[in-house]
C-alpha cells in the first residue's frame, strides 16, 4: 500500500488533522493507497507557499525559456516513470491498461507542449495610436491557481491544466480526487526533482467538502480551474464569488454520436464502441446517445450488439481487458439504478444490463456493456449523464432531425457525426451546440486543440492557445513621450 502526505513546497507535510483517506482498488477491493485528509489548516500552508512563490518569485519572473526547460524535464520524467504511473492509475482508477497507457502518454505530451508555449507566449504592441503613443497589451500570469481534478482521468486532466498554468508563470495548488490522488502526488515529486522551485506546485489531498471548499473560498487564491460534475461546478461558481475569483469549469456531458446512412459503417461502428465503452463510459465526452439513421439502424445495431457482447470485461491489469472496474461500489449502484429503472418502465434492452463478477478475486464493481433501443428524448437514459457503459439509441430520418435531437440536452461538451457528405458534415459542425465536434473520428484531441464545453458543460478551455490564455490576464499599457495636457487645459 502506498502512503502519502500532502506535497507542499517540495516537501511531504502530514495533515494537521492527522486523519487519512483510504483508497481500495475498485477491481478487487484491496487497500492500495492512504492519502492525507486535508482541511483549512493544510490549505492555508499550501496557499501561503504558492503565494510566496508567486509574489516573491523567481517563477513568474524567470526567463520563459528557463521555465520551459523545467517543464521539458518533467515531461521526460513522466515518460521515464511511465510504468509506475500506469500501475498506480490502474490500481486506483480500475481503468483497463490499454487506456491508461494513453493517459500517461498524453500527460507527458501536454507538459511538453506547454513548455513550448512558455517560450512562445507574447503580447501585442500598437504603434498607431494618436500623438505617437504606443499601446502594449501584456500577457501576465493570473497568480495562484487552485486546480480541482475528478477521478476519471486523474493524470491526464491534471496535465491538461497544471503545465499550462505553470508555463504562463502561475503557481498552483492541486486538490485531486479523494479516490485517485496518487498520480498527482507522484508527478509533483518528479517535478521537484526536475528543479521546479518550492511552492510552485503543491498538492493537498482529501475530500471536496473540506479540502476542496478551503481551496475554493481561500482569499489567497486568484483562480479556480475545476473539472468535475455540473452540480459541484455550480457550487464552486457560487462559493468563489465572495473572493471574486476567476473560474473555469469543465463539467458533465451527454454527447450524441450521429451515424448517417451514408457513413463508412465500419469506422462508425469502431467509433460508437469506443465512444461509449472506453473506460466503461466514465468519460465526460462519452458518446452516450447513439443517433442512427432509420435506413441502416437494424443492420448497424445488429453489428454493434455483436461487438459489444464480444468485449472482454475483467482484471484491468491485463493487456487483454477491454472494460475494467467502475470507480466504486456506490457509482456501480448508481449506474445499475438507471438500468433497473429503464427495464422496469419497459425500455427495450438489446445488450447487457447486468452487474458481473468477471473472475476469482475480483469485486462485483463491473457492469456489462449495455444498450437500450428506441429511447425518446424525455427519458432519463437520453437526458441524464449516467457515467457508465450504458448507450441509449434513438433513430432519425433526416440529418436536420439528428442535429435537433443532438442539441436536445442541457449539456454541450462534444458531439460526433459519421458521414461521407461534406455538406452534412459542415452543417453539423456549425449547428451542433458543443465545444467540440468530431467528424468521422471520436474521443480525439491534440495538445494544440482547445478542449471544453458550452451550456451546462461549462466554460473556459483546456489545451491550445485558449487553454494557455485562461491562465493569463491581459494588461493594457499606454506609453507617451509627449507632454501631457489635461482636458481642462486642452483648447475647446
Ligand atoms: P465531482 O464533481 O464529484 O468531483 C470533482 C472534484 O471536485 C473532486 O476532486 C472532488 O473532491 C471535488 N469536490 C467535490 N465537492 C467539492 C466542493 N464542495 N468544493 C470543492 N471541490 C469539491 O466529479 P467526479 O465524480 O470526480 O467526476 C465525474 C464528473 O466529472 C462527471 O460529471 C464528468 O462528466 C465530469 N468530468 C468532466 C470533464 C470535462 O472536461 N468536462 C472531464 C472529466 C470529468
Amino acid at each position: 500500500m502506498r502512503e502519502y502526505a500532502h506535497f507542499i513546497a517540495n516537501h511531504w507535510h502530514r495533515p494537521a488533522s492527522r486523519q487519512t483517506v483510504d483508497r481500495s482498488n475498485p477491481a478487487n477491493d484491496a487497500l492500495v493507497a492512504r492519502y492525507a485528509q486535508g482541511g483549512q489548516a493544510d490549505m492555508d500552508i499550501a496557499v501561503a507557499a504558492a503565494r510566496k512563490a508567486f509574489d516573491e518569485g523567481p517563477w513568474p519572473r524567470m526567463p520563459a525559456q528557463e521555465r520551459a526547460d523545467i517543464l521539458y524535464r518533467i515531461a521526460d520524467l513522466i515518460t521515464a516513470n511511465a510504468e509506475r504511473l500506469i500501475d498506480i492509475e490502474i490500481e486506483e482508477v480500475g481503468k483497463a491498461r490499454r487506456f491508461v497507457k494513453g493517459d500517461v502518454g498524453a500527460a507527458s505530451a501536454f507538459f511538453r507542449h506547454a513548455a513550448g508555449m512558455a517560450a512562445q507566449s507574447h503580447g501585442e504592441a500598437y504603434s498607431n495610436l494618436p500623438s505617437q503613443k504606443t499601446g502594449l497589451v501584456l500577457r501576465q500570469p493570473v497568480g495562484v491557481v487552485g486546480v480541482i481534478v475528478p477521478w476519471n482521468f486523474p493524470i491526464e486532466i491534471f496535465a491538461k491544466k497544471v503545465p499550462f498554468a505553470l508555463a504562463s508563470g502561475c503557481t498552483v495548488v492541486v486538490k485531486p480526487s479523494e479516490m485517485t490522488s496518487g498520480s498527482a502526488l507522484e508527478v509533483a515529486r518528479l517535478a521537484a526533482s526536475a528543479g521546479l522551485p518550492p511552492g510552485v506546485l503543491n498538492i493537498v489531498t482529501g475530500r471536496g467538502s473540506e479540502a476542496g471548499e478551503a481551496l475554493t473560498t481561500h482569499p489567497g487564491v486568484d483562480m479556480i480551474s475545476f473539472t468535475g460534475s455540473t452540480t459541484v461546478g455550480q457550487h464552486i461558481i457560487r462559493r468563489s464569488a465572495d473572493t471574486v475569483k476567476r473560474v473555469t469549469v469543465e463539467l458533465g456531458g451527454k454527447s450524441a454520436n450521429i451515424v448517417c446512412a451514408d457513413a463508412d459503417l465500419d469506422s462508425a461502428l469502431e467509433g460508437t464502441l469506443q465512444a461509449i465503452f472506453a473506460f466503461q463510459g466514465q468519460c465526460c465526452v462519452a458518446g452516450s446517445r447513439l443517433l442512427v439513421a432509420d435506413g441502416i439502424a437494424e443492420v448497424f445495431l445488429k453489428r454493434l450488439i455483436a461487438r459489444a457482447e464480444a468485449l472482454t470485461i475483467g482484471d484491468p491489469q491485463l493487456a487483454t481487458t477491454d472494460l475494467g472496474a467502475m470507480i466504486s461500489a456506490a457509482h456501480t449502484q448508481k449506474v445499475l439504478g438507471y438500468i433497473e429503472r429503464a427495464k422496469r418502465d419497459g425500455q427495450r434492452l438489446i445488450a447487457g444490463g447486468d452487474r458481473i463478477t468477471p473472475g476469482a478475486g475480483l469485486s462485483d464493481n463491473f457492469v456489462s456493456p449495455t444498450i437500450f433501443a428506441d429511447i425518446q428524448p424525455d427519458h432519463a437514459l437520453f437526458a441524464e449523464e449516467i457515467f457508465g457503459p450504458v448507450l441509449s439509441v434513438t433513430r432519425f430520418r433526416t440529418s436536420e432531425e439528428a442535429i435537433t435531437l443532438a442539441n436536445q440536452t442541457q449539456y454541450g461538451l462534444a458531439n460526433t457525426i459519421w458521414t461521407t457528405n461534406l455538406a452534412t458534415a459542415m452543417t453539423a459542425s456549425r449547428q451542433l451546440k458543443s465545444g467540440l465536434v468530431w467528424v468521422n473520428t471520436t474521443l480525439d484531441g491534440a495538445p494544440q486543440l482547445p478542449f471544453g464545453g458550452v451550456k451546462a458543460s461549462g466554460f473556459g478551455r483546456e489545451l491550445g492557445n485558449a487553454g494557455y490564455d485562461d491562465f493569463t490576464d491581459v494588461k493594457t499599457v499606454i506609453l507617451s513621450t509627449a507632454p501631457y495636457l489635461s482636458s481642462f487645459s486642452a483648447p475647446t
